[in-house]
């Protein structure tokens, strides 16, 4: 679990899953069922259309931070079918997911394209959610913490910290999500306390004891409590497991704990 300053976040990123209607329904369910005081943080980040009503149906409450998945680093332009820093945070998102595997695989985001990312969100005042994760052949091959080191190193490079305030990264192994397999608790914590060395390396000790390190890649309800409890691990980037509140709810209660 998250030690000294650092308070638990678990973040659910509901893909392209749940259009406005379900969207706010499944806020309004969690809303309902979150404690009135959580010693843990909770985002969700609906698809980019259900932004809006998501973020009516949490107005008034601080108990749920509302994210996005993604966006582009310029303010405005000629960029069909983007959307821009300012115009999430005219609708209340507060975090955005960046550089998520399946935008890096699908989508072909590189390194550079997720650094000026997380450096426009910094200067936008959001609080970037920067993932990284190796392939599972760059683990067989033993280039773990190669790609993770440069991932987290170009994601950082364009100056986020120490101006980004909040700053979050999130270990995702790509070939753990949406699998059902994940890495054993000594391999995820080995790759956790590296990333936290990195940012140590490149923005100083204050800032790395401050940033939080989730896990992402099929946590469940029933794996949640063990990982969650390992000494780098600071909450969890969710995905399946966020699409059902009772599902969410207990990872939210493991963290809290
Ligand atoms: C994710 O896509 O960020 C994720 C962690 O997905 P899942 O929990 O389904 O593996």
């Amino acid at each position: 679990m998250a030690e000294g300053a650092r308070r638990p976040l678990i973040m659910g990123n509901w893909k392209m899953n749940l259009g406005p209607a379900d969207a706010a329904a499944l806020a309004g369910a969690l809303l309902d069922s979150l404690p009135a005081a959580s010693a843990a943080d909770v985002a969700v980040a609906p698809p980019f259309i259900s932004i809006g009503p998501v973020g009516r149906r949490l107005a008034g409450s601080e108990a749920i931070i509302l994210g996005a998945q993604n966006m582009h680093w310029e303010e405005r332009g000629a960029c069909t079918g983007e959307i821009a820093p300012p115009m999430l945070v005219e609708a209340g998102v507060r975090m955005v997911i960046l550089g998520h595997s399946e935008r890096r695989t699908l989508f072909g985001e590189n390194d550079d394209m997720v650094g000026r990312k997380v450096a426009a969100a910094c200067r936008h005042g959001l609080v970037p959610v920067l993932c990284v994760g190796e392939l599972e052949s760059e683990r067989d091959a033993g280039s773990t913490l190669e790609v993770v080191g440069r991932q987290v190193r170009a994601g950082l490079q364009a100056g986020a910290p120490p101006s980004c305030d909040g700053l979050v990264l999130a270990y995702e192994p790509v070939w753990a999500i949406g699998t059902g397999r994940t890495p054993t608790l000594p391999e995820i914590q080995d790759v956790h306390s590296f990333i936290r060395n990195e940012v140590r390396n490149i923005a100083g000790k204050e800032i790395a004891a401050k940033v939080r390190i989730l896990y992402g890649g099929s946590m469940n309800p029933g794996n949640s409590v063990e990982i969650l409890a390992l000494p780098d691990v600071d909450g969890g980037l969710v995905g399946g497991a966020a699409l059902g509140s009772a599902s969410f709810l207990a990872i939210v209660a493991a963290a809290a704990d």
